[in-house]
């Protein structure tokens, strides 16, 4: 280890003069971060760690990756910002790239993040409609803005109500199913059974949007039943409703395709994206729209837009990133992680270790659920993950933790012996928790 770093000490105390994101003002987190590259973390103290958050679940394509930096250095010096609805061929590209990525989608409408994507797909689908209601899971995360907050399911919509027209129901999850469910078909008939139960009590005609993750992910990486979102496809079809699959944390190779919906072959209306699209280097989301919805926005135009969206720096970065993936076979590398090292491995350290009562996922995309008792599937409590987060800390891995679980979700180029590293720090971090 080599000695302090006066840097570290500075951030510390200039980090006073932040509030941080859902943060009360004054903990301050120990842990710095001064710099990345690829899977890797240095503090200011020179210490290393390897990446098991991807940060917020995001830097898929890892940190300082040549080509992306390259790209939006070069974008820099050619043209750093344009308003936003200038031609310019750097934004074209990227929606271009985008598009390539999935099948039949017309256009691209480029917001900042992934809040602002959702806004504007749940906007989109009230003026497609002309309807407001939205449909979506009480276990979702969409964002922290006005309507997405609202969309959300979770505490976080809480003083947040001015957004009106939110219905919610509950989405499949068969180790804590709402629906006493003992098999995922099971499962998936009834969740489906139960959101079209809510909408017809609604009224089906008040529904301009179902909107659901493609995999829940910061509610637990609940990757759904075979079925579900095709079920969900053909109720939004029968009620002329838009179907909005949030792809936000999802998207971009997370789960070993491009898009998590596409394991399951249904075709969405809008699609929203941010993080992995250029794994956020620059800020940047959106939302992918097929050419019916398009159509709307040929007779009127969108009544909203942003000062940075189709940012020529996030653009570069979106063109560079979505070519490295390609040629470096990320996404692919992705899948065989999954199937091959994170999957088998964690399900070993399942069998090792009775507080992880269950292992969810797919790609570079999964859950550790914590038990107190797997018989009751009683969560663990907070001081449990705490003294976790603690002990992988200590042992130079980044983790990310949410209510009871654990998400393992490492950059999809994390290399095979990484990967394997984490599962050794894991198996470790489990074996010393008292
Ligand atoms: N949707 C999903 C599925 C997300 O996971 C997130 C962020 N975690 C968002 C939307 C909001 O994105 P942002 O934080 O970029 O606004």
């Amino acid at each position: 280890m080599t000695s302090p770093d006066p840097d570290g000490e500075r951030a510390r105390e200039l980090d006073r003069l932040i509030l941080h994101s859902w943060s009360k003002h004054g903990t301050t987190n120990p842990f710095t971060v001064a710099r990345g590259e690829g899977v890797r973390l240095w503090d200011y103290d020179g210490r290393e760690y390897l990446d098991f958050s991807s940060q917020l679940v995001n830097t898929n394509i890892g940190h300082a990756h040549p080509r992306v930096v390259e790209a939006i250095q070069r974008q820099a010096a050619e043209l750093a910002t344009v308003a936003p609805a200038t031609t310019n061929l750097r934004r074209g590209e990227a929606a271009e790239r985008i598009l390539s990525t999935i099948d039949d989608m017309a256009a691209v409408f480029f917001t900042n993040g992934g809040a602002d994507a959702v806004e504007n797909a749940i906007r989109m689908a009230r003026i497609h409609t002309g309807r407001a209601k939205v449909l979506s899971h009480y276990r979702s995360y969409h964002g922290n803005t006005g309507a997405a907050v609202n969309a959300t399911g979770d505490h976080r919509r809480v003083g947040n109500e001015f957004s009106t027209g939110h219905v919610h129901c509950f989405g499949p999850f068969l180790y804590r199913s709402e629906f006493w469910a003992e098999s995922e078909e099971q499962e998936c008939e009834r969740a489906l059974q139960h959101a079209r139960r809510v909408i017809e009590a609604e009224g089906p005609s008040t529904f301009a949007a179902i909107l659901v993750e493609s995999v829940p992910g910061t509610a637990g990486i609940l990757v759904p039943p075979a079925g579900y979102l095709q079920g969900l496809r053909e109720l939004a079809d029968r009620h002329g409703i838009v179907l909005i699959l949030d792809e936000v944390m999802a998207g971009f190779g997370r789960t070993g395709r491009w898009f998590a919906h596409q394991h399951d072959g249904v075709r969405p209306d809008l699609v929203t994206f941010a993080k992995g699209v250029n794994s956020g280097y620059v800020p940047v989301g959106g939302v992918i729209m097929a050419e019916h919805i398009l159509d709307t926005f040929r007779e009127r135009a969108i009544p909203g837009g942003l000062t940075y969206a189709g940012h020529p720096l996030a653009a570069a970065s979106i063109v560079a990133s979505i070519d490295a993936m390609r040629e470096e076979r990320i996404v692919e590398h992705a899948a065989h992680l999954g199937a091959d090292i994170l999957g088998p491995g964690l399900a070993a350290l399942a069998e090792r270790h009775a507080v992880i009562g269950e292992v969810r996922g797919r790609g570079c995309f999964w859950a550790l659920d914590l038990v107190a008792d797997r018989a009751t599937r009683e969560p663990v409590d907070a001081s449990v993950v705490a003294q976790l987060k603690g002990l992988l800390m200590e042992r130079g891995y980044v983790p990310f933790a949410a209510d009871n679980r654990l998400h393992v979700v490492p950059p999809l180029v994390m290399g095979d012996d990484d990967a394997r590293a984490g599962l050794a720090i894991l198996d470790e971090a489990f074996a010393a928790l008292s």
